[in-house]
């Protein structure tokens, strides 16, 4: 995975970029969390189950059908989070999904299982650009550790902070 920090950066562009009148604070805030959430799977090393296994790492959290249960839950509290229903589902998918999407884009571990019920295999993109963070600490604090902020600083949060301002510049101001 990339770290837990970066898999929130493309939420936090698609905030900046359409700002707090299109998108509540509350549905933000809940993205945010949506997007780190499929990453919770960790839990399962703990438990026991297996890496591969359908409940292990980048299990079914990290399918679209999960995307499609967490943006249906949202929909569903869509006057909680203060929006309408379809923004609601739309956004935390997109979340979710986005999530999905930044995994398989790394250069280590199992792939995802993007496509769970449909297919139980793990995908992969055929350019992984992002180098897989270790999942401990002390691994992460070395020079490979290094190595993962320099790829994720490259290859989400540079793209993510020229997409930013480009939408800023090119959305209209809503008032
Ligand atoms: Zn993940």
């Amino acid at each position: 995975m990339p770290t837990i920090v970066t898999h929130a950066a493309p939420v936090l562009v698609l905030g900046s970029a359409l700002g707090f009148r299109r998108i509540p604070p509350r549905l933000f805030w809940v993205a945010v969390f949506c997007a780190l959430l499929p990453d919770l799977d960790v839990i399962g090393f703990r438990l026991g189950v297996n890496y591969a296994d359908l409940f292990g790492y980048r299990g079914f959290s990290h399918s679209l059908l999960f995307a499609a249960i967490c943006g249906a839950l949202a929909w569903s509290a869509a006057p909680f989070l203060r929006c309408r229903r379809w923004l609601a589902f739309a956004l935390i998918f997109a979340a979710v999904a986005s999530h999905i999407t930044l995994d398989a884009a790394t250069s280590g571990g199992l792939g995802v299982a993007a496509f769970w019920p449909f297919s139980g295999e793990r995908y992969f993109f055929p350019w992984r650009p992002i180098r897989v963070s270790p999942l401990s600490l002390r691994a992460f604090l070395s020079e490979r550790g290094l190595a993962v902020l320099r790829s994720e600083l490259l290859w989400v949060w540079l793209p993510c902070l020229v997409l930013a301002i480009a939408a800023r510049f090119c959305l209209p101001r809503r008032r």
